[in-house]
């Protein structure tokens, strides 16, 4: 059988003309890059604009009556920009009157959203010679928007068996209505695992503007050093808690094929990059940490009551407190007197004096101290089970560095050690942990 690549290019790949013929010469150098998943176009330099948020910001104008003509018009530009650029015999001018229509007349922000992927992917497949396929044709959300595995790939793979060469929008797929539903930000990668899945690629690459993952943010720690090989679990770990070069959901559809994914460098292709592998693949080299990475905005709410571990419906109660207001826990680390619950800010800022009041009421602690603008810092490597002192060594150098720790817990799969800091700590911190580890 034929082996198949599936490529997704995230948005500064195809930023502009000159990035789409970087991606021309990349995909037509390897006759197995046969299914293509496109990002809108992302930021030229630092200062300037994601076209996704700029559609966000048209849907926040028109839904409030608001004229959006001129956030509109530089959508327009880029686009028109890139085809005239490439000489290509596209009425875009047409197409994207005709969104610009739709947004004015109340369509949905997932809809407004998810036109980035599909004028990109439509140029983009133009510009290849490649059939566009829409993803809402493939990709199939269930009742509560969630990914219906199982269907997509029968559609995936029946739909692109009699098409050999695709273009496929990423970033969003249709409910069973027809209703175009977007995953979350930096969802794209999502769509080239689902691809990949549905055609049982041999590999998925996926290409951005960095040589692969590093072993911290390249924008807090200077040079730091490249990882070569990751595991599927260790890179959902560090995705989850803030390294954004992959999305952390990418992983699933494609975990039980055991696909590989090859983070590559579309402005360096001959670059290795870093390879994600399952777990059963054999690894050489066993660092005690794979890497490092945080997000911040998180308020921890720290509750004391003796002899916590008697009151046996003490940890349901306060479990269905969060619940009942619709707040979700990232992290509970305990000891014998006292709890700690970690939640984002945002979610529970309107809430957070209901909380704890009904805490007070039905749990009835000793004491209830919140925290906030705390940040979560992620310890991550599949060699630290074999390590002893991990724990003691990022202690050490966070200490010296004069960074204070209010928790610190270890996950039972002995993956990853979580640190709660302050946010203004954060660069401070990642910093220290990496020069411990380097
Ligand atoms: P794309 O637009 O191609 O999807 P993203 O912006 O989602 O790319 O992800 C790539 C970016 O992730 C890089 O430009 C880099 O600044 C940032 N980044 C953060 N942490 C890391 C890390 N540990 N390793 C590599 N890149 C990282
Ligand atoms: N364009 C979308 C975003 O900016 C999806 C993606 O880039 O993967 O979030
Ligand atoms: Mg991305």
């Amino acid at each position: 059988m034929e082996e198949v690549v599936v490529a997704k290019f995230g948005g500064s790949s195809l930023a502009d003309s000159k990035q789409f013929t970087k991606v021309k010469d990349i995909v037509t150098s390897d006759k197995r890059r046969r299914y293509i998943v496109p990002s809108a176009p992302g930021k030229r330099s630092g200062d300037d604009h994601k076209i996704t948020d700029l559609l966000y910001m048209c849907y926040q104008l028109a839904s409030h009556g608001i004229n959006f003509d001129e956030v509109y018009s530089i959508i327009s530009k880029r686009y028109e920009d890139i085809c005239s650029d490439l000489e290509l015999d596209l009425d875009i001018k047409e197409i994207l009157t005709d969104i610009k229509y739709k947004i004015q007349e109340g369509a949905t922000r997932d809809y407004t959203a998810s036109r980035g992927e599909y004028l990109n992917a439509l140029i983009l497949s133009e510009y290849l010679g490649f059939e566009f396929v829409d993803a809402k044709d493939l990709i199939v959300l269930d009742k509560g928007d969630k990914l219906d595995l199982e269907k997509t790939k029968k559609n995936v793979a029946s739909t692109l068996a009699d098409i050999p060469y695709a273009v496929i929008p990423g970033f969003y797929g249709a409910n069973e209505e027809g209703h175009i539903i977007t995953f979350s930000r930096g969802g794209s990668d999502i769509t080239g695992s689902i691809i990949a899945s549905g055609v049982d690629a041999v590999l998925y690459e996926n290409w951005t503007d960095v040589s692969g993952f590093y072993m911290a943010d390249p924008r807090i720690v200077d040079n730091p050093r490249h990882i070569d090989t990751i595991t599927y679990r260790e890179l959902r770990e560090l995705s989850y808690m803030g390294a954004p070069v992959l999305h952390e959901e990418s992983i699933f559809p494609i975990k039980s094929a055991e696909i590989p994914i090859n983070i590559k460098n579309t402005n360096r292709p001959e670059d290795p990059g870093t390879m994600i592998v399952s777990e059963s693949a054999p690894i050489n080299h066993l660092e005690t940490i794979t890497g490092i990475a945080g997000k911040k905005d998180f308020t921890v709410i720290s509750i004391e009551k003796t002899r916590m571990n008697e009151d046996k419906g003490f940890f349901r109660k306060l479990v269905s407190v969060l619940e009942s207001n619709d707040v979700s826990i990232e992290h509970m680390p305990s000891s014998i007197d006292s709890i700690s619950l970690i939640v984002s800010s945002s979610e529970i800022n309107s809430k957070l004096d209901k909380v704890i009041e009904e805490i007070r009421i039905y749990c009835k602690p000793d004491s209830i101290t919140t925290y906030p603008e705390m940040a979560l810092i992620a310890v991550v490597g599949r060699g630290m089970i074999n390590t002893k002192g991990t724990s003691a060594k990022i202690f050490t150098a966070l200490a010296n560095n004069g960074v204070n720790i209010r928790m610190i817990t270890q996950g039972s799969s002995e993956l990853n050690i979580i640190i709660g800091i302050k946010n203004k700590d954060f660069d401070k911190a990642i910093s220290a942990i990496y020069e411990a580890y380097k």
